[in-house]
């Protein structure tokens, strides 16, 4: 039974067919990545997953239940986040704060007086304080926990960012681009922190548009080339697959 199935999806934007009949599906425990040139639907193939966009036909399946065009909030609490291609922190607030803001259900600070703040509210607090803290520190941003994240570097605020959804405590985890932009030191740093954490039992889908990034990290590959499935299966076949080959080279 997969964690993640995706029947014959398709999308479109004003005439233009992002996704084609798409099927892929993830198994529990998979780290699978999602490869293909540019504009071969692989960000609107998330954005359909994660109930950023609604598809015009098909369905979305997490754990056998359709959750199509479900809320991301919704999908969030059953246990599937995204990162996005462009990260998304708020740059006028620190590090430190930006983590601890991703995480749900938390008693309104500005809007409840802290006299009428309960210790359940208070035990809840703590436990986000703690978990961000252990998070900063786990992705060594713990020197910049104060500095505001408008003055990380490009793969600096992609570690915050995975370091925010981490924070929702996932079962299924949707990477868009994590390398992208990110020098050679962190991208490997990156990709021992995505390795972790499916040897955790967390799954995982990553999406690159490289070809050779993803050989050594991710069990499968599928690659997507108009909105359809081009190919899927072990890295190194699939890397070698002349289809695949032509469709960067078609570029
Ligand atoms: P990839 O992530 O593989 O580079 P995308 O999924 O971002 O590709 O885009 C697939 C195609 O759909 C592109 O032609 C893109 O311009 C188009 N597209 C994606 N999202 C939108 C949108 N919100 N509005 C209009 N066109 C879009
Ligand atoms: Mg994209």
């Amino acid at each position: 039974m997969s964690l993640l199935a995706v029947e014959n999806l398709g999308k479109e934007f004003g005439g233009l067919r992002a996704l084609d009949d798409l099927s892929v599906s993830v198994d529990r425990g998979e780290l699978v990545g999602v490869m293909g040139p540019n504009g071969a639907g692989k960000s609107t193939f998330f954005n359909c997953v994660s109930g950023v966009v609604t598809p015009d036909e098909g369905r979305v399946l997490l754990d056998d239940a359709d959750v199509t065009g479900d809320s991301p909030e919704a999908l969030a609490r059953a246990g599937m986040v995204r990162t996005f291609q462009h990260t998304r922190e708020l740059e006028t607030m620190t590090v430190r704060d930006n983590v601890r803001l991703a995480a749900p259900g938390q008693p309104g600070e500005r809007t409840l007086p802290a006299l009428l703040r309960t210790g359940s509210m208070r035990d809840r607090e703590r436990e986000v304080r703690e978990r961000a803290d252990e998070l900063v520190e786990a992705f060594e941003l713990d020197h910049l926990a104060d500095e505001y994240s408008g003055s990380l570097s490009g793969g600096q605020r992609k570690l915050l960012e995975l370091a925010r959804v981490l924070m929702l405590d996932p079962d299924l985890l949707l990477l868009d681009e994590p390398f992208a932009g990110v020098n050679p030191t962190l991208t490997r740093e990156i990709a021992e922190r995505i390795r972790a954490l499916n040897d955790d039992g967390m799954t995982v889908v990553v999406i690159e548009h490289e070809l050779e990034t993803l050989t050594e990290l991710v069990d499968r590959l599928v690659v997507l080339q108009q909105g359809s499935l081009l190919v899927e299966g072990d890295p190194e076949t699939v890397l070698s697959d002349e289809r695949v080959i032509e469709a960067y080279l078609g570029e």
